[in-house]
C-alpha cells in the first residue's frame, strides 16, 4: 500500500528518509548485530547514540551552552506538574498566559503547588486568537511566566514572546524544530516529541542552568531537573528508541538546510492552505489572522454532517486523521515539518472539489 498524507495533530508524520534508514538499522545497528532497541543504555554504543542526539540537536537549535537538554518521558502533561515543582518555591508565585486547552492545564496542574495566577486568557472567545501583548498582566516578583507558544487544538501561535524579566517556561510541543528561534529569550523549553521530532515516550526540556537547584525537597526524584542534567539524562533508562529517532531527524534537518529552510518550507505550506481558506467562502477558518498557527490549521463548514462527510472521503483518497479537536469540531490539518508540499497540495485540490460537490 501507498503511504498517505497523514494530518494528524500527534503523534504524526515522520520524514520518509528518517523512516527507511531506522528501517535499515532495525536488525543490526553499525555491525553491532542488534537493534537499538535491544542495547543497553550503558553501552558504548548507545552512549554515542544520545551524545550525538544531543549535540545535532543543539547544533539545529543554536543551543547556547548555558543550556542543558534533558531526554525524559512522562510526555509535555508531566511537565505541567514538573515545570511548578521545580521553579516555583513555596513561597512564591507563578503567572500562567491561557490561550487554549494544554497552558489551561499546566495552569490548573501548577495551581496545586502554589500562587498561580492567570496573566491573561482567551477563554471567553474560544481561545480564537491568543491574548494580546498589551493585555497580559504580570504580578511583580514571580518566579516565572508560563506559556504555550502553538496551540496544537485552536490552531493558533503567539506573534510575539512577552517582555519580562521574569524567565518565560514554553510549551513548544507542536512547534519545536518548525522554525528557528531564540532560546536565550526562554528559561526552559519543554515539549512532547510525538509531533514534531520522533515517536511518542520521548520529552524534550531545555532549561537554563541557573534555574537549576531550586526544586522543592518533596520533588519526586524522576521530575527534578537538576537530578536528571547531573546524570545525562541517564538517571534511569532513559527512551533510547525515542532518543535514536530524534538524532535521525536532527540529521534530516542539517540535510535539508536547518530550521531557517525548514521555516521557509513550512511558510510555503501554510500560505498555500491559508490563501485558498481566504478566497472562498464554503469553509470557514476560525482564527484571527495575525494568531494563526503555521503548524496547525482548523476549518470548518459549520454543518456537522458535511464535516463528518469530509473526513471520509478524504481518508478514501489517502488524506487522513484529518477531524478536528472535539473542541473545536469541523477539520484540523496538522502540517508538521514531515509534511511535504505535495500533501497540502493534495488536501486544497480535494477541498475544492467536495465544495462543488457538495453545496451548502
Ligand atoms: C500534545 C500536546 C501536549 C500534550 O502532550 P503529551 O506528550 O501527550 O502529554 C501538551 N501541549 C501541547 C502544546 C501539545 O500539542
Amino acid at each position: 500500500m501507498e503511504r498517505v498524507y497523514n494530518f494528524s495533530a500527534g503523534p504524526s508524520m515522520l520524514p520518509e528518509a528518517v523512516l527507511k534508514k531506522a528501517a535499515l538499522e532495525t536488525l543490526n545497528y553499525e555491525g553491532c548485530g542488534m537493534s537499538v532497541m535491544e542495547m543497553s543504555h550503558r553501552s558504548a554504543v548507545y552512549e554515542k547514540i544520545i551524545k550525538d542526539a544531543e549535540k545535532l540537536l543543539r547544533e539545529v537549535m543554536a543551543i547556547p551552552d548555558n543550556y542543558k537538554v534533558l531526554f525524559l518521558q512522562g510526555g509535555a502533561s508531566t511537565q505541567f506538574a514538573a515545570v511548578p515543582l521545580n521553579l516555583l518555591s513555596e513561597t512564591g508565585k507563578a503567572d500562567y498566559i491561557l490561550s487554549g486547552q494544554f497552558s489551561t492545564k499546566a495552569y490548573q496542574e501548577a495551581k496545586k503547588y502554589g500562587d498561580v495566577a492567570v496573566a491573561a486568557s482567551t477563554k471567553e472567545w474560544n481561545f480564537s486568537f491568543v491574548p494580546n501583548e498589551e493585555d497580559l498582566k504580570f504580578r511583580d516578583g514571580i518566579d516565572y511566566v508560563h506559556m504555550c507558544v502553538n496551540n496544537t487544538i485552536y490552531g493558533t501561535k503567539f506573534p510575539y514572546i512577552p517582555k519580562t524579566n521574569a524567565p518565560i517556561v514554553a510549551d513548544m510541543s507542536s512547534c519545536i524544530l518548525s522554525e528557528p528561534i531564540n532560546v536565550s529569550k526562554f528559561g526552559v523549553i519543554y515539549a512532547g516529541a510525538q509531533k514534531n521530532m520522533s515517536a511518542a515516550g520521548l520529552t524534550l526540556v531545555i532549561v537554563r542552568e541557573d534555574l537549576l537547584g531550586k526544586a522543592r525537597a518533596c520533588t519526586p526524584t524522576m521530575l527534578n531537573y537538576k537530578i536528571m542534567a547531573d546524570n545525562g539524562s541517564m538517571y534511569n533508562t532513559p527512551p533510547t528508541y525515542c532518543i535514536y529517532i530524534a538524532k535521525l531527524v536532527c540529521e534530516w534537518l542539517l540535510s535539508m538546510g536547518g530550521l531557517q529552510k525548514m521555516k521557509a518550507l513550512n511558510e510555503r505550506k501554510a500560505a498555500l492552505l491559508y490563501e485558498y481558506l481566504d478566497g472562498q467562502d464554503y469553509y470557514i477558518a476560525p482564527v484571527e489572522k495575525n494568531s494563526r498557527s503555521m503548524m496547525n490549521v482548523p476549518f470548518l463548514t459549520q454543518n456537522p454532517e458535511l464535516d463528518k462527510r469530509f473526513a471520509e472521503q478524504a481518508e478514501k483518497r489517502g488524506l487522513v486523521n484529518l477531524k478536528g479537536h472535539r473542541l473545536v469540531g469541523g477539520m484540523r490539518a496538522s502540517i508538521y515539518n514531515a509534511m511535504p508540499y505535495e500533501g497540502v497540495e493534495a488536501l486544497v485540490a480535494f477541498m475544492k472539489e467536495f465544495a462543488e460537490k457538495n453545496p451548502k
